[in-house]
């Protein structure tokens, strides 16, 4: 039986994070993990879908660029080739991997490429070994959900199987109506897929702002996308042709790959949680009180698997301060109000605080500015697309309480926002900021 200060179960975005920090606060760390380094984000979420976004965003600049001067040789077809993309991207992965790797090592993580699980409140069995473990970090993430229509679970895909399809298929059906579903469907029409996104439900997005809702409707039409919204899925099955998609109403539909995007659930299961007395939740979280500690003192938990906010700079904030409580120094604590976050749909979106139904609820008399706009780069390429930007805001110039925006770049230009809302900037204070011309960041603070 090996002593150790802390096992880590799961060497994903949380799991890497905490494990090099109490290493480095001079604790015996072992880490765990069954697949690649990295996790979700680095091998199968934000990295690789990052990547594909952008590949399919080149396709629209280079159109784009036209209306600037440019013009393709004579003859030469613009076209696009999955394979040479797909293989680069893996090739950076594999890159990321190795980082990760070196930088447990160098911080005196041991790490184990085994499942691990618990045989004890302080034991944990992974690969051959045993071990008698302080405290134990649970950081196993989450996986793909998938409803129990007819015919999903045989011939559905999830994201997982999006970043290595053998070839890009000619007609896709992207199922549901969160950030994954629609930045999917973006990233596949942008590569020239014909694609249609069904959803039961009336609207995407539905926890983002009203506006952001509305443009990005209206964007992805734009861009061809056929959305089917209150279009419940009754069942799908094989043809000769490819995949039938069949509704509750409405003409049945083919394509030849369908993408089931529809939520998540918590990693928990074979990880011998219950039988060592750790309690699960209902929805199959691992619930954790302020510190990250579970009902059994030495389990702590943290990112995707306790439930709450399942983004990898939100998994890495609660690994920081859960190992500061355990092993000493200073993390802030989360605060889960104020998550500023990124949607790579074409084009971004990004937000901060609260919406606008949210802040009428919570401030009666909050005030709100909008502004919607041709970015100056579409001046001249005849793309129609648009951009918006949004605050919400106490009445008569006060605290400001959400921002939104869709727009290139959103993400980049929301963390600024992010900081000064955290700092509980007034309306006052950005119509005071001098803005950046010409930008569509300037919108921000010149909104009256
Ligand atoms: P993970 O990173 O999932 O790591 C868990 C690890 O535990 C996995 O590597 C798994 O193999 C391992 N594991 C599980 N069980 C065991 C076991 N018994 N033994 C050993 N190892 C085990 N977030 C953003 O912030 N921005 C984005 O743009 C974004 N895009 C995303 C796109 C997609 C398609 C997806 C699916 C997710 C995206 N996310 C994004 C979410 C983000 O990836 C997760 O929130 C984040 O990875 C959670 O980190 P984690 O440490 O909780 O778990």
């Amino acid at each position: 039986m090996t002593e150790i200060d802390l096992f880590v179960i799961g060497g994903g975005s949380g799991g890497v994070r905490g494990a090099r920090m109490a290493a480095q606060r001079g604790a015996r760390v072992v880490l765990a993990e069954n697949s690649r380094l990295g996790g979700t984000c680095v091998n199968l979420g934000c990295v690789p879908k990052k990547l594909m976004s952008y590949a399919s965003s080149y396709g629209h600049d280079i159109e784009d660029a036209v209306g600037y001067g440019w013009t393709l040789p004579a003859g030469a077809a613009l076209e696009f080739d999955w394979a040479r993309m797909r293989d680069n991207k893996d090739a950076e992965i594999k890159r990321l991997n190795n980082i990760y790797a070196d930088n447990l090592t160098k911080a005196g993580v041991e790490i184990v490429k085994d499942r691990a699980r618990l045989t004890g409140p302080n034991r944990v069995i992974a690969g051959d070994k045993e071990y008698n473990a302080k405290n134990i970090l649970i950081a196993t993430g989450s996986k793909p959900q998938v409803p129990d229509t007819p015919g999903l679970a045989e011939h559905a895909f999830v994201s997982d199987d999006i970043f290595s399809l053998p070839k890009l298929p000619e007609r896709a059906i992207v199922s549901g109506a969160g950030y994954i579903a629609v930045e999917f469907a973006c990233i596949l029409a942008g590569m020239g897929v014909r694609t249609t996104l069904v959803h039961r439900g009336p609207t995407v997005l539905k926890n983002f702002d009203i506006s952001i809702q509305e443009l990005l409707i209206a964007e992805m039409r734009r861009q061809g996308i056929e959305l089917r919204l209150d279009s419940p899925l009754s069942k799908l099955s094989k043809t000769n042709t490819g995949l039938l998609a069949q509704f509750a109403q409405g003409e049945p539909l083919e394509a030849d790959i369908f993408l089931s995007a529809t939520g998540r659930s918590p990693n928990v299961e074979g990880l011998g949680l219950e039988e060592s007395g750790v309690v699960i939740g209902k929805r199959g979280e691992l619930p954790v009180d302020e510190n990250y500690q579970s009902n059994v003192p030495c389990v702590m938990a943290v990112g995707d698997v306790i439930g709450k906010v399942a983004l990898t700079p939100v998994a890495i904030a609660e690994a920081m301060y859960c190992v500061a409580q355990r092993f000493g120094g200073f993390a802030p604590p989360v605060d889960y109000d104020l998550i500023p976050t990124a949607v790579f749909t074409h084009p971004n979106i990004s937000t901060v605080g609260l919406t606008e139904a949210k802040a009428r609820e919570l401030y009666p008399d909050c005030e709100c500015c909008v502004s919607t706009f041709r970015p100056m780069r579409h001046s001249l390429t005849g793309r129609g697309e648009q951009s918006m930007v949004k605050l919400i805001f106490e009445a008569g110039g006060g605290k400001v309480l959400g921002a939104h925006m869709v727009g290139p770049d959103a993400g980049e230009l929301m963390q600024g926002i992010a900081v000064a809302v955290a700092k509980k900037a007034t309306k006052l204070d950005f119509d005071a900021t001098i803005g950046i011309h010409p930008t569509s960041a300037e919108e921000f603070v010149s909104m009256r």
